[in-house]
């Protein structure tokens, strides 16, 4: 079975399994399980913060950044395809009372300042308090442009907007560009970071902070359910993924860049250079054609998620040999059809 619906779907490595199986374990409630300090030290120092808190969800660490550097009648401004907008539940408004604004963001995934500016509330009773702008990186599968990042920050000193990063796959936007993580993490108030994803953790993300803002992050984790006893045992994954997951995802950058490749002669496609990003290969064929073909394809155990756009996901767990199959798969649906 192949499956490119998401790199979600990764399986622990054996080395995830031994640490598992070995963690040193407390109650973290009580602040005294030493893997989880471990990894929250691991990733505090990785990222550049001060401080961080181990989340079972990328939702949940998204979720209490909002409700912890907004107020109730605050608003954030965000992409209007943005996984915190889009994706989650809206929990934002729904536990925070803390109104998005949605911009468009442009084809590079970047929210164009000018946009962000004409969205920034006067302040006047009429309007909620602009407070927050969130910026995804990567956006889509999208690395934003490095020279993105100090632009943006600028924009919010000037407007005093918070910046917060949901770096659901900031690793991908690292490697992808060659630099530090710290050289994007830099540029935030506060950065989600998600464990589950390419770097092959079961379970867990890790919001990253200011201490102060990691004190008050983990009374929100409390009260939304995310503190967990002995998550060691999870939290040990998380270590691993942190210490030795990064630098393999340059593998799946190149298989998205080799599916790229075998798919690009296929007429019906249409394939141009942007439909490649990181871990990503984006198919632009129609709902009606996606449809046929996630049906052709799951016949043939290779699962994909068949949406306007089609998103195929390379991650740990599909080899080079797989990409070859699917390419060959794909090339043979077509010619039927
Ligand atoms: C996956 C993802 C999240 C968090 O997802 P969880 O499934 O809740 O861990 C947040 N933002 C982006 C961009 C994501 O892709």
């Amino acid at each position: 079975m192949i499956d490119l619906r998401s790199d979600t779907v990764t399986t622990p490595t054996a080395t995830m399994k031994k640490a598992m199986s070995n963690a040193k374990v407390g109650d973290d409630v009580y602040g005294d399980d030493p893997t989880v300090t471990e990894l929250e030290k691991l990733a505090a120092e990785k990222l550049g913060f001060e401080s961080a808190l181990f989340a079972p969800s990328g939702t949940q660490t998204n979720l209490i950044a909002l409700l912890t550097h907004c107020q109730r009648g605050d608003e954030y401004i965000v992409g209007q395809q943005a996984h915190t907008y889009k994706y989650e539940g809206g929990g934002a408004a729904v536990f925070g009372s803390i109104q998005p604004q949605p911009i468009d963001a442009r084809e590079d995934g970047t929210l164009a300042l000018e946009s962000i500016e004409a969205v920034i509330k006067p302040d006047d009773p009429h309007f909620a308090r602009s407070r927050l702008l969130a910026i995804e990186n990567t956006y889509h599968g999208r690395a934003l442009p490095m020279e993105y990042l100090p632009a943006v920050r600028e924009l919010a000193d000037s407007k005093q907007l918070i910046l917060h990063l949901d770096g659901a796959r900031v690793f991908n936007a690292a490697v992808h560009h060659g630099v530090d993580v710290k050289q994007i993490g830099a540029h935030f108030d506060s950065v989600s970071v998600c464990l589950s994803k390419g770097l092959c953790a079961p379970v867990g993300s890790v919001l990253c902070g200011g201490a102060e803002f990691i004190l008050q992050a983990r009374r929100w984790r409390k009260m939304l359910g995310g503190g967990m006893r002995q998550a060691g045992y999870i939290a040990a994954a998380g270590v691993v993924a942190l210490n030795e997951n990064i630098d393999r995802l340059q593998f799946d950058h190149d298989h998205a860049r080799a599916l790229f490749e075998g798919l690009r002669d296929i007429e019906e496609l249409h394939m141009t250079e942007e439909c490649v990003q990181t871990n990503m290969v984006f198919l632009k064929c129609g709902k009606r054609v996606a449809t046929e073909l996630a049906a052709y394809l799951g016949a043939r155990k290779i699962y994909i998620s068949a949406g306007e756009t089609v998103r195929l996901v390379l991650h740990k767990d599909v080899t080079i040999e797989d990409v070859i199959q699917v390419t060959s798969e794909c090339k043979k649906f077509f010619k039927a059809s």
